[in-house]
């Protein structure tokens, strides 16, 4: 019989390791609660990267999980409300009527707004996308009050009757811990007492970027962290490769960081020349809230430019590692043999204009078909035969930041283009078809308020070539950033939300775009941003079949 998370038989709690440091049965978690609109980033690369080092990890993704569950067990209070959110889910991965708007949306509402009853039964802040209700998640950054707020909740019998009747936790003989946010944070600390509790005998490993973020008061506070056996500040698959080692050895550490990374293949364990093994969960089909999986992929690290004052991926901070294009493709066509999978989101910061020359070519080559999006920068490389090409080739979308339409300000930047480059860039996306997203830094240190007022005119001369635009304060998101000092935080720059509102006073810009917090989109395409990119893929499939029928 299953043991319950809350009742693991005592004979199962002695550690006997296998004989071989490489057949330590290995699970990766990701914890409640992320967006269940697509597989998460870290799990697949994660547990590629483990294989490589010979484990050979099971993956599971505990937050799509608990969405799913929660759906679902409403059916025993009531099946009306059941059906009702079972039709949504099924509206959301329909092939035709997730693309019909008001179907969508009613769907999308639905599930919402029971996730948000459901959040405010439990005092927590479940939500279906971060961006939906801010004011909802605002209190999700502290993971210490989200702790003790998870006793008694859902969330907490989700771990109970799901996590502990349907994997085996007695066989695992480390789980290891992905924490992207604060809430994934507070719950792997909650899991991690429920799980010794119990007698778990795992040897339980906590990583990811919030745990970078907490540092060492995370350590340092063992009421909240205790149960925890080893906690990883910084590195990745190669730490949890260590720790494995280390574990086989006797010698596992609480803490591991930066100057644990040992690795022979480059300074970021991030092979360059080899694609990675990725395996998805076998449920797949049943885990996400869209009709197709869209599914994210690196060809380099950190930024080939690299030299915006503003940005974390500058040289000063983060080395630039590509990989060859080649290798890329390789996954991509693997995860499509696999899996079916032919939506990519390829989520280098910057895909500049060579990489996205010669994916055309591999991709010509071998004559495959996916669609995807990726970020650049401006380029006067990306000419419109180029574009062209990329479109051709399946680009459904590029992120591209304006960030000021001012010289002094770019300068200042050290973005490395003038207004006048940025204008030329934008009439060649224009001219090529190419649906843009930009981004605009709004009081950027030393800003004048006649300097957002170029930008605001800028943007009213060329919004209708704008698939949509993200309005960032430069103070509530970027000031933590390597060059924050140097230039003070003195500046008589809008706010995104005084920017959004003085496009949207134009009535030719409100009848044709419309605000969701900091961005400003076109009407009829969705807000979550992977649907949106499913959105732009239809339309990009359709255009290549007129474009072949032609
Ligand atoms: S802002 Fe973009 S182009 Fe500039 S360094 Fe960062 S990633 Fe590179």
């Amino acid at each position: 019989m299953e043991q319950t998370i809350a009742s693991v038989y005592s004979g199962s709690r002695k550690f006997e390791l296998p004989p071989d440091s490489s057949n330590l049965s290995v699970a990766l978690f990701a914890p409640p609660l992320l967006e269940p609109f697509q597989p998460s980033l870290s799990l697949p690369y994660l547990a590629a990267q483990l294989r490589t080092g010979g484990f050979s990890p099971a993956c599971h993704n505990l937050s799509s999980l608990f969405y799913i569950w929660l759906f679902r067990r409403i059916r025993m209070q009531s099946m009306a409300q059941y059906a009702a959110l079972s039709d949504a889910v099924a509206v959301l991965r329909h092939r035709t009527r997730f693309y019909e708007p008001e179907s969508y949306h009613t769907a999308l509402e639905t599930l919402e707004h029971f996730t948000l009853a459901v959040a405010q039964r439990d005092h927590l802040p479940y939500t279906l996308y971060p961006e939906s209700h801010p004011s909802v998640i605002v209190s999700s950054a502290d993971y210490r009050s989200l702790v003790s707020a998870m006793r008694g909740t859902l969330l907490e019998r989700f771990l109970e009757d799901y996590v502990g009747f349907t994997l085996r936790l007695e066989s695992y003989d480390v789980m290891a811990f992905s924490a992207t946010n604060a809430f994934q944070l507070a719950s792997s600390l909650f899991i991690a007492h429920a799980l010794k509790r119990a007698g778990v005998r795992a040897h339980l490993v906590l990583g990811g970027h919030a745990v970078s973020l907490a540092g060492r008061d995370l350590v340092d506070d063992r009421d909240l962290s205790g149960a925890i056996d080893s906690i990883v500040l910084e590195g990745g698959a190669d730490i949890l490769s260590k720790i494995c080692r280390d574990l086989y050895a006797g010698a596992a550490r609480r803490v591991y960081a930066g100057n644990d990374i040992q690795i022979g293949v480059d300074d970021k364990g991030f092979p360059t020349d080899k694609p990675y093994d990725l395996v998805l969960q076998r449920d797949i089909d049943d885990l996400y809230l869209s009709p197709d999986q869209t599914f994210s992929i690196y060809s380099a690290l950190g930024c080939s430019y690299g030299a915006c004052t503003f940005c974390g991926s500058n040289r000063e901070n983060a080395d630039y590692v590509p990989r060859q294009i080649s290798v890329l493709v390789d996954e991509m066509a693997s995860l499509n043999r696999k899996y079916g999978i032919a939506h990519f989101n390829i989520c280098d910061n910057n895909f500049d204009p060579t990489r996205a020359s010669f994916f055309c070519d591999e991709v010509e080559r071998r004559n495959e078909t996916a669609y995807w999006q990726c970020t650049s920068r401006v380029y006067k490389a990306l000419t419109p035969a180029l574009l062209r090409r990329m479109r051709q080739n399946g680009c459904a979308l590029m992120n591209i930041g304006l960030e000021s339409a001012n010289d002094r300000i770019l300068r200042l930047m050290r973005k490395g283009y003038t207004v006048a480059h940025a204008e030329e860039m934008i009439l060649n996306m224009e001219q090529a078809g190419m649906p843009l997203h930009t981004y605009v830094i709004c009081g950027f240190p030393t800003e004048t308020a006649a300097e957002t007022e170029n930008t605001l005119e800028f943007l009213r001369r060329h919004i209708h070539r704008c698939h949509s635009i993200y309005f960032q304060d430069y103070e509530a998101q970027l000031a933590t950033k390597v060059f924050a000092d140097a230039f003070g935080m003195e500046t008589e720059g809008y706010t995104a939300a005084r920017m959004i509102d003085s496009l949207l006073l134009e009535a030719s810009i409100q009848s044709k775009y419309v605000a969701h917090g900091n961005l400003l989109r076109r009407k009829g395409y969705p807000f979550i941003e992977d649907h949106n990119f499913l959105y732009l893929s239809r339309e990009t499939a359709s255009r290549q079949s007129q474009g072949a029928a032609a």
